[in-house]
C-alpha cells in the first residue's frame, strides 16, 4: 500500500516547482472524506477542509456561495476560464463495505432522525480527483494560460446545490466560464477507464405525488362509496401506457409509481390513496407531454367513476426538478481525443445515456449556454470487475450501501484525464 501510495503522491507532485507545504496526501484526504461523510445542505467539515486545503494552494476562495459551497480561482494570465466542479455530499445510508475507512459517521436528516451516513456516490472521489487535479495543474502552470474556476457544490443528491450555486451567482460573480466539466464515478467500470456519452446522458428528474379522492364507507357496502383503492390501481394501470403507446418509440421516457398508501383495514373503504411517482426523461417535449398525460389520464379516471370537479385527484410536481443532462457534443468529442492521449484509447469507452440524474446539467442550461460535459470515471476495483463477469455477479450500485471504489487507480485516472484535458482546452 505505501509504495503504491508513494507512486500516487509523486505522480501527482511530479518533479519540483510544488512547495513542501502544498504537499497533499491523496489517499489520506479521500480516506478522510470517505469516513466523515455529510448530509445534502450540512456539507460544513467537508467544505471547510478543501476550502483550506484550496487556500494552502494559493487559489482565491470563496466560502459559504450557495449554501456550503466554495468557488476557487486560479488566475494564471490571460486565456480561457474552464470550470471543474465536484460534489460534496454524502446519503443517508449505513455503509457495509468492511472497508477499514468505512463511515460509521451518523447525522441528523432533514425531518430529525438520526441516520447513518456514507459516501455512497462516489463524491469523495469527485472532491478527491479534483484536489489532485489543482495540483496537477498548478504544477504545470507554466503549460498553460487562463483562469481556473474550481466549484465544490453542495447537496447534488437532494438537486439544490447546482440552483443554489446559479442563483447566488456563479456565473456573474466569478469569471464566467468557457467550458464546465465535472466526473462522476461509474459503479460497473472498473478504475483506470473512463467513459463519455455525447448528447443527452442524463435524464430529466420529477416527483410527483397524486391523491386520489373517493368516498370511504364499509367495505361490505362499495355501492354507497367511490373507491380510491380501485381507482389508484386503475390509474396505475393507464399510466403503464404513457410510455409503451403515447411517447414515440424511440424517446425515452420512464414513469415509475413507487409509493402507494392507502386505507387503515380490512373492511374500511379509505376515502383516499396517496401515489408518489418519479418520472425520467430528456427532452422538455416529453417531460411536458407525460407530465400533461398523467394529468389527462387521472381526470378521466375521475370522471368516468362519476365523481365531481371538487373530487378530481389532486396532482403536485415538485417544481424544482433535476433538468435533463445534455454533454456538449463538440466538447466531449475535445476531452474524449485528450482522453486518449492521457490513458490510451483502449481506456476511454463510449457509454449509452442512463435515466439516472445529475444536477450538473444546469450548469449547461444558463444563457448564454456554455458547452458543459460530465465524463464516467472508472472506480471498481480491476480484480472485482473481472471476477463479476467471469462470474457473472452484479456489482453494487452507485446509492448501494456495499459500494466500494479502489482509490488508487481511480483517483489517478481522473487526475492524469482530466489534467490534460483541461490543458489541452486551454492551449487550443
Ligand atoms: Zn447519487
Ligand atoms: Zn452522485
Amino acid at each position: 500500500m505505501k509504495i503504491i501510495l508513494s507512486i500516487l503522491f509523486i505522480f501527482i507532485v511530479s518533479t519540483s516547482s510544488l512547495q513542501a507545504d502544498n504537499k497533499v496526501d491523496l489517499i489520506n484526504l479521500y480516506k478522510e472524506l470517505h469516513a466523515n461523510p455529510e448530509l445534502s445542505f450540512k456539507e460544513e467539515k467537508t467544505s471547510n477542509k478543501l476550502a483550506n486545503i484550496l487556500m494552502s494552494l494559493g487559489l482565491e476562495v470563496t466560502e459559504n456561495f450557495g449554501g456550503y459551497g466554495v468557488v476557487a480561482l486560479f488566475r494564471n494570465g490571460e486565456g480561457k476560464t474552464i470550470m471543474l466542479r465536484a460534489d460534496m455530499d454524502g446519503l443517508p445510508v449505513e455503509e457495509l463495505t468492511g472497508a477499514p475507512y468505512a463511515s460509521r459517521t451518523k447525522s441528523v436528516n432533514q425531518v430529525g432522525d438520526e441516520v447513518f451516513t456514507m459516501h455512497a456516490c462516489g463524491h469523495d472521489i469527485h472532491m478527491t480527483s479534483l484536489i489532485g487535479t489543482v495540483i496537477n495543474l498548478l504544477e504545470k502552470k507554466d503549460k498553460w494560460q487562463g483562469t481556473l474556476l474550481i466549484n465544490l457544490q453542495p447537496a447534488e443528491e437532494v438537486s439544490g446545490g447546482a440552483r443554489n450555486m446559479i442563483k447566488e451567482g456563479i456565473f456573474e460573480k466569478f469569471p464566467r466560464p468557457d467550458f464546465n466539466l465535472a466526473f462522476h464515478v461509474s459503479a460497473n467500470l472498473p478504475a483506470g477507464k473512463v467513459g463519455f456519452v455525447p448528447g443527452w446522458a442524463m435524464a430529466n428528474v420529477d416527483s410527483m405525488d397524486i391523491t386520489i379522492k373517493g368516498v370511504g364507507g364499509h367495505g361490505a357496502y362499495p355501492h354507497t362509496t367511490k373507491d380510491p383503492i380501485v381507482m389508484a390501481s386503475q390509474l396505475i394501470n393507464n399510466l403503464q401506457t404513457i410510455v409503451s403507446r403515447e411517447i414515440a418509440p424511440i424517446e425515452a421516457a420512464v414513469v415509475t409509481v413507487g409509493s402507494i398508501h392507502g386505507g387503515t383495514k380490512h373492511n374500511v373503504i379509505p376515502s383516499e390513496v396517496r401515489l408518489q411517482l418519479t418520472l425520467r426523461s430528456y427532452t422538455d417535449e416529453v417531460r411536458n407531454q407525460t407530465i400533461s398525460t398523467i394529468r389527462r389520464m387521472a381526470r378521466g379516471l375521475a370522471e368516468a367513476n362519476g365523481l365531481s370537479k371538487e373530487s378530481y385527484p389532486e396532482i403536485t410536481l415538485k417544481d424544482e426538478y433535476t433538468p435533463a443532462l445534455f454533454n456538449n457534443p463538440e466538447l466531449t468529442e475535445k476531452v474524449r481525443t485528450s482522453f486518449e492521449t492521457a490513458l490510451g484509447k483502449e481506456n476511454v469507452l463510449k457509454l449509452s445515456p442512463v435515466m439516472g440524474g445529475e444536477d450538473f446539467g444546469m450548469y449547461g442550461r444558463v444563457e448564454p449556454i456554455i458547452p458543459t460535459a460530465l465524463f464516467w470515471l472508472g472506480a471498481v476495483n480491476k480484480k472485482v470487475y473481472d471476477t463479476s463477469l467471469r462470474e457473472n455477479i452484479g456489482l453494487p450500485s452507485l446509492h448501494s450501501a456495499y459500494f466500494l471504489p479502489d482509490p488508487e487507480p481511480t483517483i489517478s485516472t481522473g487526475v492524469k484525464a482530466m489534467s490534460t484535458a483541461i490543458i489541452d482546452l486551454y492551449q487550443n
